[in-house]
């Protein structure tokens, strides 16, 4: 279906957590804002669904609202607790003190989106994967695989790890050094399991990376297994088939899978680490989230790195529009910022993290110390 062009100030590419949250934080500003997702909603993420307090936290500083919304939301278990399994069973359980939520991100990312919809912020363009984007004098020209065609001044890149924004603007590539692969799947009649508390595999069948159980309702669990990408490739790992053997070899895992039921299918998916500093910005875009790979490389997590993103890129494109400036000089104070913000924290992480890989014996040792002394546990979970 061809249409004519449609006129925006920003479009938004990608409906995730990093561009609900960007539109949510344009709500003032008085931009026409087009907000374009190539699926339909709800709709499923590869994804732990675990929403970390400080996630939770960075959520509610642009939408207090949704505080109450998640409290009342019915779907979702609050998560208190880590039970970390090192080896072959030493068991560290720790607990924090802000209250998480492991919520499956077909209904997480859906509500962020109705917030959206239902004050007006965006006009939503479902079904629209956005395929060219072509840089003209004063305007960017943007069409969908399925025939809209779209111009606007400035367009923000929320489209995840397989971003078009990412690769057509700032020329993105996977660097494997930089990148994880990891699967999972939904698993019902799940047994032993506590809702508040996930479940971290540690082993060296699986490093470097882990396995995780996180309950999602008292008898299903989103299970999965992250790994970097050079170790997958180097060693020729298939993930999926370790995912399988790691849970028939694990008496305790049996024990709680033996008799469950997987939900749909395993499936895999990307995980672009914030290990090495990439483009984030230059004329007439920004980048957020998953986009501007901004994947904790110790955890694997960035849901809440994408929200803050997406938040920062708004309060960016508002300055864009009041100095009527879009070029890359300009622009380039986002990625400053967003450096600035996250850089330090997730640098020794990714430090962290090179160096334990491929030394299980060093992790082992710790969990060891963990368990013989409160007084290092407290530190290690303080690094966490
Ligand atoms: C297996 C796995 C487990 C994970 N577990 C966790 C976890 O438990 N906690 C956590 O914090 N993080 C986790 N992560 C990371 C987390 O999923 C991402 O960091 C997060 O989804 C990033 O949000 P985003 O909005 O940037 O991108 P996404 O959530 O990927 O959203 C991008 C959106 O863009 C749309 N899109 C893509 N291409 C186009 C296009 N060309 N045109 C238009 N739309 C497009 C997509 O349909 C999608 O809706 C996990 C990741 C994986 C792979």
């Amino acid at each position: 279906m061809k249409v004519d062009r449609l006129d925006y100030d920003v479009v938004i590419s990608g409906a995730g957590p990093a561009g609900s949250v960007c539109a949510m934080a344009l709500e003032k500003s008085g931009l026409r804002v087009a907000l374009l997702d190539k699926s339909s909603f709800p709709r499923d993420k590869i994804c732990g669904d675990f929403i970390a307090a400080m996630g939770l936290r960075e959520l509610y500083k642009v939408n207090p609202h949704l505080e109450k919304r998640f409290e009342e939301y019915p779907c979702k278990v609050i998560n208190r607790k880590t039970r970390f399994i090192v080896g072959n069973g030493r068991e560290i359980p720790a607990s924090w003190v802000l209250k998480s939520y492991t919520i499956r991100r077909q209904h997480f990312d859906n509500i962020l989106l109705e917030e959206v919809l239902n004050k007006g912020i965006a006009d939503f363009y479902p079904e629209s994967q956005i395929v060219k984007i072509r840089p003209d004098k004063e305007n960017l020209k943007i069409e969908s695989r399925q025939g809209h065609s779209f111009s606007a001044k400035m367009i923000i890149g929320a489209d995840g790890a397989h971003s078009i924004v990412a690769k057509l603007l700032a020329g993105f590539k996977i660097d494997r050094k930089h990148y994880g692969g990891s699967v999972r799947a939904y698993y019902t009649n799940v047994k032993s399991i506590d809702t508040e508390e996930n479940e971290v595999y540690v082993h060296k069948k699986v490093t470097p990376g882990y396995f995780w159980l996180f309950p999602v309702s008292p008898t299903e669990a989103n299970v999965g297994l992250g790994m970097q990408s050079k170790y997958i490739t180097s060693q020729k790992i298939d993930l999926k088939s370790l995912f399988f053997r790691f849970i028939e070899e694990s008496p305790l895992l049996q024990q709680k899978l033996g008799s469950a039921q997987m939900l749909g299918k395993l499936e895999g998916f990307g995980l672009p680490f914030y290990s090495k500093r990439q483009k984030v910005s230059g004329d007439r875009f920004l980048l957020t989230g998953d986009a501007a790979s901004m994947i904790d490389p110790s955890n694997g997590e960035g849901i809440m790195q994408a929200m803050v993103s997406g938040r920062m890129a708004a309060e960016f494109t508002i300055k864009c529009f009041e100095q009527n400036r879009f070029d890359e000089a300009f622009t380039q104070e986002y990625a400053r910022l967003l450096h600035n913000r996250f850089w330090r924290e997730m640098k020794i992480k990714s430090l962290l993290v090179n160096t334990l890989a491929n030394k299980p014996w060093l992790i082992y040792s710790g969990a060891y110390l963990c368990d013989k002394s409160p007084l290092i546990k407290r530190a290690i979970q303080k690094l966490m």
